[in-house]
């Protein structure tokens, strides 16, 4: 039997870090450069994830995955992180920096929380290091990525037809997210402006 984990693709992930930059840049919340912002928000989505390096190194890629890293308190840790950083660079214009990396850092727990499971340990400690009681989901919403542990080959997992259904339905999910996200904000633009602040006179000329 070939094992799996409760992970979406990075292609999920990533979507909700480009998502995240997107709203960041149009709100304001972060400034352009826009690539910037996406290689940077991209890179917080996927970042939980890193809890394969250790386990890489010792030939067992997922003896640390789903640790303290998949939890709340590895939020705050990363969005302070990051802030820090941002500040001792004394970079322009990222004043929401370690706000907005700590959001694309818990996008990732959210999708992974929406994941179905088929291996133990089932769920994530989110409340570490309170508790190590793992959070669990009454429904899921993306289906696990398969894969052989012992080779941990990522390139021949792809090819196989549970992932790519996985895939597809990460797809689909965050695809029809973003389509009702446009379309609101089609429907907002055609709106009539509303009456409620009719245009001050100008006192000029009196
Ligand atoms: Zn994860």
């Amino acid at each position: 039997m070939i094992p799996s984990q409760a992970v979406p693709s990075p292609i999920a992930h990533g979507l909700a870090g480009l998502a995240i930059a997107h709203i960041s840049l149009v709100k304001g919340w972060a400034r352009p450069p826009r690539l910037f912002w996406i290689a940077a928000l991209g890179f917080a989505a996927i970042a939980p994830d890193l809890d394969f390096v250790p386990g890489l190194l010792i030939g067992q890629p997922y003896r640390f995955h789903h640790g303290p890293t998949h939890s709340l308190f590895a939020v705050l840790v990363f969005g302070v992180m990051t802030a820090t950083i941002a500040r001792l660079m004394r970079i322009d214009g990222l004043r929401w920096f370690g706000v907005l990396m700590a959001m694309g850092y818990l996008s990732h727990l959210l999708l992974d929380a929406f994941t179905v499971e088929t291996n133990q340990p089932f769920g994530m400690p989110i409340f570490w290091p309170l508790t190590n009681d793992p959070l669990r989901m009454p429904f899921h919403l993306f289906l696990d990525i398969q894969s052989e542990k012992r080779t941990g080959n990522f390139l021949a997992n792809l090819m196989m037809w549970h992932n790519a259904r996985a895939i597809a339905r990460e797809i689909l999910i965050m695809g029809g997210l973003w389509v009702v996200y446009w379309a609101s904000l089609a429907i907002a633009r055609t709106r009539p402006p509303s009456r409620e602040a009719p245009a001050r006179r100008s006192d000029h000329g009196r």
